[in-house]
């Protein structure tokens, strides 16, 4: 089913470059205006809603997986999720919202809804599911994620939003959220009292710390930066802090964890990681770095040691994540840019100069631009 129809920015596909779409060039769908009474969610099957995108997080993150090569884009991907706004209108059918709704859209944006995986929900899981940007949609055209002033979705992958958190900050949970959240709550690393352990203090590492700290949970940051202590323990408010390259600070914590998330995409050594874990405890990758990681036999086999992996999470997941957040009052630490500063903001985080996520303020943005 078409459920997408954004306007395709004007630079597809290359790295930085990217241009506000309103009245500009690169009109892919219907544009605002054009859409009302016969956009695409409507005429499938009334499940759709459009709003306009007050406030859109790309997420600028570095990978190296064959995607960003697929893209040409090089070890920088751009991408065009994690987007919130207001709902202006709504199918006839569409059951969970109305207008004037604060929501949100993650990584995708549909899937089969029929497989095992769906049925469970962990849409996150379908082998059919159809990601926010660069994808192939249902209907054959492909889905440009959110640097548009409209978008229409499904409202199944359309999220509500707390109404008291304020949109930049909490953009980032409909993905970097919900990414270490979903394998939180699957692994059992959500109790209150447990020890876990945060690998990398990026945009997915301090929104786990966070996490972690409202489940009651006993954290801590492992990193290769002995710099980022303060900002772990001090800002995150992390329990300990662990630098990954100190033996003797490995050494120390050895077998105090009942878990591991490790978001980072780069390679590094898993055997220290799983040395830290109690036995029976779950590594959790989410994370993708170009070339396989090693992991000593023996690390796993001695204690029941697992290694598992998680991706995004399901949609009912994605909204329990954001009313914990919500209760909580969680958001991500953000830098706010225009949409002009993408190019910028890409080579800074190349050099990792970042903290801790940017959102690009689209509707300002296009109001500049008009
Ligand atoms: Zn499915």
């Amino acid at each position: 089913m078409g459920a997408w129809a954004t306007r395709e920015c004007a630079s597809k596909g290359r790295r930085g470059g990217v241009a506000p779409t309103k009245g500009g060039r690169g009109v892919a769908a219907p544009a605002k205006g054009k859409v009302k009474g016969k956009w695409r969610g409507e005429s499938a099957k009334g499940k759709g809603l459009q709003w306009e995108s007050v406030l859109l997080c790309a997420v600028l993150q570095r990978t190296r997986s064959p995607r960003s090569r697929e893209l040409g884009s090089s070890s920088i991907l751009c991408r065009r999720h994690e987007i919130v706004g207001v709902v202006t209108e709504v199918g006839s059918r569409v059951e969970k919202f109305k207008v004037g709704d604060k929501v949100g859209v993650g990584c995708m944006v549909s899937s089969c809804r029929s497989c095992e995986s769906c049925e469970q929900g962990f849409e996150n899981d379908c082998a059919a599911w159809v990601l926010t940007y660069g994808s192939i949609d249902r209907d054959g055209t492909m889905t440009y994620g959110g640097f548009s002033d409209v978008l229409v979705a499904d409202e199944h992958f359309v999220v509500r939003f707390p109404d008291h958190l304020p949109m930049d900050g909490a953009a980032p949970l409909l993905c970097a959220g919900i990414t270490v959240y979903s394998p939180m709550k699957q692994f059992g690393l959500n109790e209150p009292g447990k020890h876990l352990g945060i690998v990398g203090l990026g945009g997915l590492g301090h929104i786990a710390v966070k996490f972690a700290k409202a489940f009651g949970m006993k954290a801590t940051v492992i990193t290769t930066s002995p710099s980022k202590e303060r900002e772990a323990i001090d800002k995150f408010r992390a329990d300990s802090f662990l630098v990954s390259r100190s033996l003797d600070q490995m050494e120390a914590a050895a077998g105090t964890m009942d878990g591991i998330i490790d978001t980072v995409a780069a390679i590094h050594p898993l055997g220290p990681l799983f040395s830290l874990m109690k036995n029976g405890g779950n590594l959790i990758l989410m994370g993708m770095p170009d070339k396989p990681l090693k992991l000593p036999a023996f690390s796993a086999i001695r204690g029941r040691k697992k290694l598992a992996g998680s991706c995004i999470g399901g949609m009912r997941d994605t909204q329990e994540m954001l009313d914990f957040a919500g209760k909580h009052e969680i958001t991500a630490n953000v830098e706010v840019i225009p949409m002009e500063y993408v190019s910028t903001a890409m080579e800074r985080l190349a050099k990792n100069d970042i903290k801790y996520r940017f959102v690009i303020d689209v509707a300002n943005t296009l109001k500049a631009a008009e």
